[in-house]
């Protein structure tokens, strides 16, 4: 099962939109690196500080794919058509096979190319008539704040006029239950951020000393519906960014304790190095079952690459060519083979011309070879092909270049 609910925000890049370079001046911290020191601190260090790359997930990529997808419908007014809505999704879609976007099976990857064309067909029917480019589309920052470097990456920012502006985030899994804090971390930096007055003075004339946040909005794209915050207040600020400033403590004096739940582990990639579980003989099923699955997978999609190429040299081989010798290293060789679909008609066809004993047991390879014997009668063999279904196989091999 597919997990949307747990698309990272921050893991969405646009090439057409450049993000600002990296400063060096404090501890670089995102919400998304709080919100996964928050569920394991062990899971963290693997991921940040070992630098320990997790196995693609489908949900990443799926997510990742229509933030570009709605980047790109918010880019022009009026906006782009449906059709070109869904060939840009297309072209995004093919970047990567369904291994490297983390399905097991093509049919699931499938189930979802095609989920995605219907989000965008009802994305783009509701939204058909905007007619205005929002703020800022996946707006980069970084700030300084309290002896770290903050980022954030905004889906879409409104500006609402008099320094007011509206974060909006999307979310590509269904409505669930859904904390507050990914906006309060928003509403903290957007709050301190310099560059956003300077976007505003150069797209609105505005020379402002601070920006207020009026607004956020969690946008469910799948059901295109949108749950609104207002504000946060002080209070709720302070005593988020209280817990924000004692994540980074805990990161920095390395308290790295595991801190397992079913939730938190399901997901977990890092299982075989983590202390809970690397010894425990389920998990180790569960990760040679994963792998055991995906060869199989894997197995299925190169015998199925096997018959499409065999089906297209069968259709280039000319029908008289039995054996082929080719410039490159490999020999071909058509194999005729007959398909019955009533046996006691081939037998009885046997017996009346006393064939029978000939072949012993009329199985289809003895039958083949009896219809490839000169010394048979070839309107016996007419016969038999009347009621036959002839089929072609290929055997390909190397063939010795020195003979
Ligand atoms: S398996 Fe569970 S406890 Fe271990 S690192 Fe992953 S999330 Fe943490």
């Amino acid at each position: 099962m597919n997990n949307y609910e747990n698309q990272d925000l921050f893991s969405y890049k646009s090439e057409d939109n450049p993000k600002p370079a990296k400063k060096n001046k404090g501890f670089h911290f995102s919400y998304s690196k709080f919100s996964l020191y928050k569920e394991c601190p062990l899971k963290y260090k693997f991921k940040y500080i070992d630098g320990i790359k997790e196995k693609p997930k489908p949900f990443f990529f799926f997510g990742r794919t229509i933030h570009s997808v709605l980047e790109y419908f918010f880019s022009r007014v009026p906006p782009p058509s449906f059709e070109e809505l869904a060939d840009f999704f297309k072209k995004e879609w093919e970047k990567e096979n369904f291994e490297q976007k983390g399905y097991i099976k093509p049919e699931y990857e499938k189930l979802d190319f095609n989920k995605g064309i219907n989000l965008i067909k009802n994305f783009h029917y509701k939204h058909q008539n905007n007619d205005k480019i929002p703020f800022q589309l996946e707006y980069s920052t970084y700030v300084d704040i309290d002896g770290i470097t903050a980022q954030i990456i905004a889906d879409k920012i409104e500006y609402e006029g008099n320094g007011n502006i509206t974060i909006v985030d999307y979310k590509t899994g269904k409505p669930g239950e859904r904390t507050t804090e990914q906006l309060f971390f928003y509403q903290k930096i957007c709050e301190a951020d310099n560059l956003i007055l300077s976007k505003i003075e150069d797209k609105y004339g505005e020379k402002l000393n601070s920006v207020k946040v009026k607004g956020m909005v969690y946008y469910y794209v799948e059901s295109l519906k949108e749950i609104k915050f207002g504000r946060a207040n002080d209070t709720e600020i302070n005593y988020f960014w209280e817990d924000v400033l004692k994540t980074v403590e805990n990161i920095r004096s390395e308290k790295f304790d595991p801190t397992p739940s079913e939730r938190s582990c399901g997901y977990c990639d890092f299982k075989p190095l983590c202390p809970i579980y690397k010894n425990n003989s389920n998990s180790k099923i569960e990760t040679l079952s994963n792998d055991y699955l995906k060869l199989i997978n894997a197995i299925k999609e190169l015998e199925n690459k096997k018959n499409e190429i065999e089906s297209e040299i069968l259709k280039l081989i000319n029908d008289q060519i039995e054996i082929i010798k080719t410039n490159s290293a490999v020999k071909i060789k058509k194999i005729k083979t007959y398909e019955f679909k009533n046996r006691d008609e081939i037998i009885q066809i046997l017996k009346e011309n006393n064939l029978y004993e000939k072949v012993l047991r009329p199985t289809i390879q003895a039958i083949t070879e009896l219809m490839e014997d000169e010394q048979i009668n070839e309107e016996i063999k007419q016969k038999i092909k009347e009621k036959a279904k002839i089929n072609y196989k290929l055997t390909i091999e190397e063939q010795d270049k020195s003979k």
